[in-house]
C-alpha cells in the first residue's frame, strides 16, 4: 500500500522553500494538496491587504510587510484557516495575536523609514515583531512569558528574520542595553505611559502605546520633541493587561 508523501518545507520571508526545518511542525502532508492550499493563502492575504487598505493602512512599507510575513505561521495549525482574517487569536499562555487591522496602524503611526532601532513590549506569537523586522532596521522585543519568548525567537530565526532580537523580562522597564530607540511598539495595555519607555526614546522618537483601563484603552502616538512630549489620540482599543513593575499588577493577568 501506498503511503501518502509528506513533503516539509521552510518559510524564508514568505516563501516556501524546500527543507526539512519546517517552522513549528507545520508540515504539509500530501503534495496534491498543496498548491491549493497555498494559493488559498495567499488569496485570503491578498484580501486582507485590501481590507487593511479601505480601513486607512496606506503606508506602502507596512502594507509590504504585511504582504511578506506569514502570519499563519505564528499561529496554531488548527487556526490557519482563520489567519488572514482581520480579527485578533488565541495563542499560549493566555494572550493574543493581535488583530492584523491593529498591527498595520501602530506600525504606521511609528512612521519607520527603514534606519530605525525598534523596541517592541510584549512578543507574544512574534508576528508583530517579524512586521516591524521588514519596515525598520533592528528590533528588540521583550516578552514576558518565557516559553513565548522561546517560541517567537526559534519561529523568527527559522524564518529568517536576522535583524530581531527576543528577550523574556518586564518589558515596562524597556531595555536599556538597546537604548535608544526610534521607535517603541507596546502591545499590552498600560495604566499610564511608562517612564522607562520615555527615557530610552530618542531625540525625535515615536512610541506607541494603549493606555487606560483594564477593560478599555485608547492608543496614544507620543513623539520625544526638543521642547517636551507631544502626544496624540488614535482612537479606542482593547488589548490584554501590560503587567510589570511599571504597569498593572499580576492580579489582572
Ligand atoms: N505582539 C504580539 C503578537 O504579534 O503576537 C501580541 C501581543 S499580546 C496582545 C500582548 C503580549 O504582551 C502578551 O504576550 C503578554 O504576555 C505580553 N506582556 C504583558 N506584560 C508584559 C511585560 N511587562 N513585558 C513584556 N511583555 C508583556
Amino acid at each position: 500500500m501506498k503511503t501518502a508523501r509528506k513533503l516539509r518545507l521552510r518559510l524564508h520571508k514568505g516563501r516556501w522553500l524546500p527543507g526539512k526545518n519546517c517552522p513549528m511542525d507545520h508540515a504539509i502532508d500530501g503534495q496534491a494538496h498543496l498548491p491549493n492550499r497555498l494559493a488559498r493563502l495567499a488569496a485570503q492575504r491578498e484580501a486582507l491587504i485590501e481590507t487593511l487598505r479601505q480601513a486607512g493602512v496606506h503606508d506602502a512599507r507596512v502594507l509590504q510587510a504585511m504582504r511578506t510575513a506569514p502570519r499563519e505561521q505564528f499561529v496554531a495549525p488548527e487556526l490557519w484557516a482563520q489567519a488572514y482574517e482581520n480579527i485578533a487569536l488565541p495563542i499560549e499562555q493566555g494572550q493574543t495575536i493581535s488583530q492584523p487591522l491593529m498591527v498595520g496602524m501602530m506600525t504606521q503611526a511609528l512612521g519607520l523609514t527603514g534606519g530605525e532601532q525598534a523596541l517592541e513590549i510584549g512578543t507574544g506569537s512574534g508576528y508583530q515583531a517579524a512586521i516591524l523586522a521588514e519596515c525598520a532596521h533592528s528590533v528588540v522585543s521583550i516578552e514576558r512569558w518565557p516559553r513565548l519568548a522561546e517560541r517567537a525567537s526559534r519561529l523568527l530565526g527559522m524564518l529568517g528574520y536576522t535583524n530581531v532580537e527576543v528577550h523574556a523580562g518586564d518589558g515596562t522597564l524597556g531595555w536599556p542595553p538597546g537604548a535608544p530607540y526610534d521607535a517603541i511598539l507596546v502591545t499590552a495595555a498600560a495604566p499610564a505611559v511608562p517612564e522607562p519607555l520615555l527615557d530610552q526614546l530618542s531625540p525625535g522618537g515615536r512610541l506607541v502605546v494603549p493606555v487606560g483601563s483594564v477593560e478599555q484603552q485608547e492608543l496614544l502616538r507620543v513623539v520625544k520633541r526638543a521642547g517636551g512630549l507631544e502626544q496624540q489620540s488614535l482612537g479606542a482599543c482593547v488589548f490584554v493587561p501590560l503587567i510589570g513593575a511599571v504597569a498593572w499588577r499580576e492580579q489582572y493577568d
